[in-house]
């Protein structure tokens, strides 16, 4: 469970002006694939399609066979989780923030999250641990710590489909191969979509996508990519 489709995808903000001129993919379950390309291409509206924040004007975005205008919005975010690239962590603790979508969770299942997202070292080291509060009062913590915060909450979610919009993209290059490595195991098993902007931070991708101007130009695996340099 937890396959993605774009058919034939058209889409514009607004009539005059198409952002998406026919971008068609599919991430089978539990594979991984990576859209990259540069500013502007058209990469955060396929996440926003995805997510039915619009809906599109021509093709379909599929998830699981079913056409996404036949789902409730509700539905369609049930089954996403999102790591964005600024996460915004809420001024309260530490355990609020990861079991945000899921209040009911146990101890267990909360520090099990944190293990996987490897910030469990840290938050056991913080004067209350995982009852100490970030945010404007609180603990400050950096944007590593704050992604793997988000991935963290991510994963103790479970959704079938993980979205990983520029999650790294705002971070420097030692902390960005840190997460990079979280994110690898936690999609291990999960149908995965990772939004980058450069080719070498997504070698790892079943399938990389490479949209230019709302069009794709280039896919296929990592080493296909630089053979056809
Ligand atoms: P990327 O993520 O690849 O940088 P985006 O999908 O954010 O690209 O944007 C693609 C194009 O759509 C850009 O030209 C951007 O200006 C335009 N765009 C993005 N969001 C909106 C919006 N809400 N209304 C109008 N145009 C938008
Ligand atoms: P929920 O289960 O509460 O609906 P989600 O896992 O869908 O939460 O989203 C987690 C957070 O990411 C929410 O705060 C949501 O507003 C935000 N978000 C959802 N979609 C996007 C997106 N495409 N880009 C940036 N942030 C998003």
């Amino acid at each position: 469970d937890g396959k993605v489709e774009f058919r034939d995808v058209k889409f514009g903000y607004d009539e005059r002006r198409p952002i998406l001129k026919g971008v068609s993919f599919t991430v089978e379950p539990g594979k991984t694939t990576a859209i990259v390309g540069p500013s502007g291409a058209g990469k955060s509206t396929i996440s926003r399609l995805l997510f039915r924040f619009y809906d599109v004007n021509e093709g379909a975005v599929l998830i699981d066979g079913k056409d996404l205008r036949s789902v409730k919005q509700h539905g369609v975010r049930e089954a996403l989780g999102i790591v964005p690239q600024d996460t915004v962590l809420f001024n309260d603790t530490v355990r609020y923030n990861i079991a945000y979508g899921r209040p009911d969770a146990s101890e267990e299942e909360v520090t099990r999250a944190a293990k996987l997202a490897h910030i469990d070292d840290f938050i056991r080291s913080l004067p209350d641990g995982y009852e100490t509060r970030v945010g404007e009062r609180g603990l400050k913590l950096s944007g590593g710590e704050k992604q793997r915060v988000a991935i963290a909450r991510t994963i103790l979610k479970d959704p079938p489909i993980l979205l990983f919009d520029e999650a790294t993209s705002a971070l420097d290059t030692a902390t960005e191969r840190d997460i990079q490595t979280s994110m690898r195991e936690v999609s291990k098993g999960r149908t995965t979509l990772i939004i980058a902007h450069r080719l070498s931070t997504v070698v790892d991708a079943d399938e990389i996508i490479v949209l230019r101007a709302g069009e794709i130009v280039e896919r296929g695996t990592h080493a296909d990519l630089l053979a056809e340099k």
